[in-house]
């Protein structure tokens, strides 16, 4: 039997199963012990963050008073080193096609009602001309698994191609590539193709359900697909995303897996996931949620929410538009740091969106049903009116700020310096060249007021400066 070892290269050791059940046992042994609680709660104050143990037994906690503490401190943590900033960013499908058997996903192989399609690099362009368009920046790329289909140099043509096009004032300066488990070489290319972060979901830890849930494809190999982050930092790759889907296991082995694959990263390679995902299974072509019987309920979900912004607290936290706006709004006060927005998770669906006749022909290659169907202007919108400031900011990546680099700032409180002037400049750009007359005068108003809140006068000075150019036409300033 495989024992545990954080820094260990083999997927069984550093994500232990043994481990894993023994953590989950002695949390409910203890939930009912306060003491403890209010021991982690303590630990969690220190905003340098919790083991998985500690924060697995904090999880398990019933008390209300422990789990509205719980909720004040995600809140308090994600002030103190996020601000009332949200990262937007948009899902981009480049194709359907894949060889895998995953049972949760309507793109598996043996789906034969859904149609197939994969964007030539034409598509791709108008793909993303209609992203600029909506006033995105940031992308994630997603592809399923088919080496004829999308082999690594379609992947790579792909973003090529997206960082080439700029529309009006419109530019993509991030990609984040979620594809399949691949080689160091593999890997070492897409760093290569200047990507952002790569996002990979384990979708469960637990190894016998894994294989369950995965019966056929190169996607079944658990060991190769747990492994995958450590061949993509070997190649290089600093900033990687990690994320389950919730409702495929049981949610607090998944929970404890994650953490536990957090430290193994941060151990092994001095830097833990730049991003971890929270995912809920969603229903789909020939995909009913209800086949599984591990569903998350809203209240524990944002339990897990916030327990993550406590134990992981340098680690930023994605929610999509799966979730609906009641709960992104939620969890966005207790952890969330990035959302979606106006995404369309079919291949081709952002084109569609354009046809006048407001059909979304593509939708039927969608992934999964969206449930927050607002759009990119509608969402930025509603985080204006929430206090939030919307972010269209990519500088770190931009600046090398990666991997360790990056969270030596965070963990110094240095980053928030540097978040918040780009968030404004990000938002002028936006509020200019895409807003309606209304959220940007309400978004102008929301800048002022925080510009007078830069507490450096140097910053405050040049950010101001920047801001004017911005009006006057001039794009892409950063810290
Ligand atoms: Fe393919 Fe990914 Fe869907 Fe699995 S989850 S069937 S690998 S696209
Ligand atoms: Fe993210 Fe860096 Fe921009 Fe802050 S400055 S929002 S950490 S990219």
């Amino acid at each position: 039997m495989a024992e545990y070892n954080s820094t260990s290269k083999k997927a069984e050791e550093f994500i232990n199963d043994e481990k894993i059940k023994s953590t989950l046992a002695f949390a409910q042994e203890h939930k009912d012990d306060l003491e403890l609680m209010n021991e982690i709660l303590e630990k969690g104050r220190e905003y340098k963050g919790l083991s998985y143990a500690e924060a697995a037994t904090l999880l398990e906690c019933e008390d209300p008073e422990i789990i509205q503490q719980i909720f004040d401190l995600g809140k308090e943590i994600k002030e103190h080193f996020y601000g009332n900033r949200i990262v937007m960013f948009a899902p981009l499908y480049l194709s359907n096609y894949c060889v895998n058997g995953c049972v949760y996903c309507p793109y598996h192989g043996q789906n034969k009602t859904i149609p197939r399609k994969k964007l030539t690099q034409d598509e791709i362009r108008d793909e993303v001309i209609a992203l600029q368009d909506m006033g995105h920046k940031r992308l994630a790329i997603e592809a399923g698994e088919h080496p004829k289909e999308n082999p690594i140099e379609y992947i790579l043509e792909s973003i090529k191609t997206i960082y080439s096009i700029k529309h009006k004032n419109g530019a993509i300066r991030r990609v984040n590539v979620n594809i399949a488990a691949t080689t160091v070489e593999n890997y070492r290319k897409l760093k290569e193709a200047g990507i952002g972060t790569y996002i990979l979901f384990q979708e469960t830890y637990n190894k016998e359900a894994y294989e369950q849930l995965h019966p056929s494809g190169p996607k079944g190999d658990y060991a190769y697909h747990t492994e995958a982050m450590d061949r993509a930092m070997e190649a290089g790759i600093d900033d990687v995303g990690c994320g389950v889907l919730f409702g495929l296991n049981n949610y607090k082995y998944d929970f404890v897996g994650m953490l536990m694959h957090a430290h193994h990263l941060e151990k092994t390679f001095g830097c833990g996931p730049h991003t971890i995902s929270v995912p809920r299974v969603r229903p789909a072509d020939d995909i009913d949620p209800d086949t599984f019987d591990n569903g998350v309920p809203d209240d524990i979900f944002k339990r897990i929410v916030a327990v993550l912004r406590i134990a992981v607290p340098y680690t930023g936290m994605i929610m999509s538009t799966r979730e609906s706006a009641k709960t992104r709004r939620d969890c966005l006060e207790i952890g969330i740091t990035q959302i979606s927005g106006g995404s369309r998770t079919s291949v081709g669906g952002y084109v569609d969106e354009l046809d006048e006749d407001g059909g979304f022909d593509s939708e039927d290659t969608a992934q999964f049903d969206v449930e927050d169907r607002r759009t990119l202007g509608e969402v930025v919108d509603w985080l204006i009116d929430l206090g939030y400031v919307p972010s269209f900011c990519t500088a770190c990546y931009r600046e090398g700020r990666t991997g360790d680099r990056f969270m030596s700032l965070l963990k110094a409180g240095q980053i928030a310096n540097i978040c918040q002037p780009n968030a404004m400049m990000t938002l002028k750009e936006f509020l200019i060249d895409y807003a309606s007359p209304e959220t940007k005068a309400k978004g102008d108003a929301l800048i002022e007021e925080k510009l007078s809140l830069i507490p450096n006068d140097k910053v405050r000075e040049i950010c101001h400066e920047h801001l004017k150019e911005i009006e006057d036409g001039n794009r892409d300033f950063r810290f």
